[in-house]
């Protein structure tokens, strides 16, 4: 079993430690919610100090022209392409995850007029087979069809996470997309816990969604991103006609006429704030090879099943392949043993019924961090820290 030393010197030959101080961390806590609210880069404040007092402040309306807001979905789309496999003029950044899926369910239906099931997943982060469910019926007439059914056939559109928000589990996004395919159904990968994790590649799919405040680290809020495949882009639809998707938004005419190329996914205004702070935390992931980001998740992950896996129920892959870059274990107390884990200075989430969550940012998160959230797990399961009154109060966000 390593003990602390034997991590401290993981850390000293790490590829990826000077990025650490790239970011802002309270003294004193580990932190394991990267994969929920990414921290905040040291970059970011000064920037969005900029977009507030020399953007905003001395160009005001001007902004939109000199200041580059109109264009950040697109220029923040290309910024944020490679992160995904894409290349520029293929994805749109903006909305929230949740329209972003509407936008690319429904495109994908008009793409299958004929066909009437989507294949979601109902154990999917909720907001993604919400918004399906709503959608089908809105069309009525639509069926939403269980990925536990196991059955493509027949299906216009098959919506997925590529890595599982409660267990991390990973598809095999290859054989899953090629398996949609081979039933002529289209696919739309939901990248949320993907992103900043791991080495994604978008090529086959038909349409890809993700948020941003996750692993990228573009702060609470910050806008989501819709990939769409070129080999689509000339006849999808958005069924969100906002202004901003106009050929000519600007000439106010009275019929949408959708532009070309990706910009049509765009709906209304851009999120000009938010998307400063995103655009901050580009700056520092275009400078990370993401093999090592891999790499460094799959041992930090590896290294905290290896520590804690003998006395909890490990309830993500023990397979790393299988596996994305967190680690889900299970407590029958799991609510009131995260809440003294966090006093104890060591943040997780919970998830019900059963789960302690730890994500594993691999940018700031040390392997000592590692060592020292299971030792200090270890502590409050042996002492029955967690029995305190209360930690079994429930807080509205868990
Ligand atoms: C975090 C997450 C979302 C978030 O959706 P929002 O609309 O940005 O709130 C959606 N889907 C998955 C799989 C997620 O993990």
């Amino acid at each position: 079993m390593p003990d602390r030393d034997h991590c401290l010197a993981l850390d000293a030959a790490d590829p990826l430690r000077e990025f650490r101080d790239e970011f802002v961390l309270p003294d004193g806590v580990v932190y394991l919610v990267g994969n929920s609210l990414g921290a905040p880069p040291r970059r970011t404040s000064e920037r969005m100090r900029r977009a507030v007092e020399d953007e905003w402040g001395r160009l005001l309306v001007g902004g939109w022209n000199h200041a580059g807001w109109y264009a950040q979905p697109l220029t923040l789309g290309d910024r944020l392409a490679p992160l995904i496999g894409a290349g520029p003029g293929q994805v749109v950044v903006g909305n929230t995850t949740s329209i972003a899926i509407y936008q690319a369910v429904s495109a994908a239906l008009r793409l299958r007029p004929e066909r009437r099931v989507i294949v979601s997943d109902a154990t999917n982060f909720p907001t993604d087979h919400y918004m399906v469910q709503g959608l089908a019926r809105m069309l009525g007439g639509h069926e939403v069809r269980d990925l536990a059914e196991g059955r493509f056939d027949g299906a216009a559109v098959v919506l997925l996470s590529e890595v599982d928000y409660r267990t991390g589990a990973r598809q095999d996004v290859p054989a899953v997309t090629a398996r949609a395919h081979a039933a002529g159904a289209l696919i739309v990968w939901d990248l949320c816990h993907s992103v900043g994790a791991l080495e994604v590649d978008v090529s086959a799919a038909d349409f890809a969604v993700g948020c941003t405040y996750k692993y990228l680290n573009g702060g609470p809020g910050s806008p989501a991103f819709l990939y769409v495949n070129p080999r689509h882009q000339g006849a999808a639809e958005n069924a969100l006609s906002g202004w901003n998707g106009h050929a000519e938004p600007f000439a106010f005419e009275p019929e949408f006429r959708p532009a070309e190329g990706i910009r049509r996914f765009a709906v209304g205004t851009p999120h000009v704030l938010s998307s400063a702070a995103l655009d901050a935390a580009l700056d520092v992931w275009e400078r990370v090879p993401m093999d090592q980001v891999r790499a460094k998740s799959v041992a930090l992950t590896s290294l905290f099943i290896d520590l804690v896996g003998d006395r909890l129920d490990v309830a993500s892959p023990r397979d790393p392949d299988r596996r994305g870059s967190q680690v889900s274990l299970r407590h029958p107390d799991g609510y009131p043993v995260m809440r003294a884990l966090i006093d104890n200075g060591v943040h997780g989430d919970f998830r019900a019924p059963d789960i302690l969550r730890f994500g594993f940012a691999p940018l700031y998160t040390r392997y000592v961090d590692v060592h020292d959230a299971a030792a200090t797990l270890a502590r409050v399961l042996d002492k029955e820290l967690w029995r305190d009154e209360r930690y079994s109060q429930r807080l509205p966000v868990t």
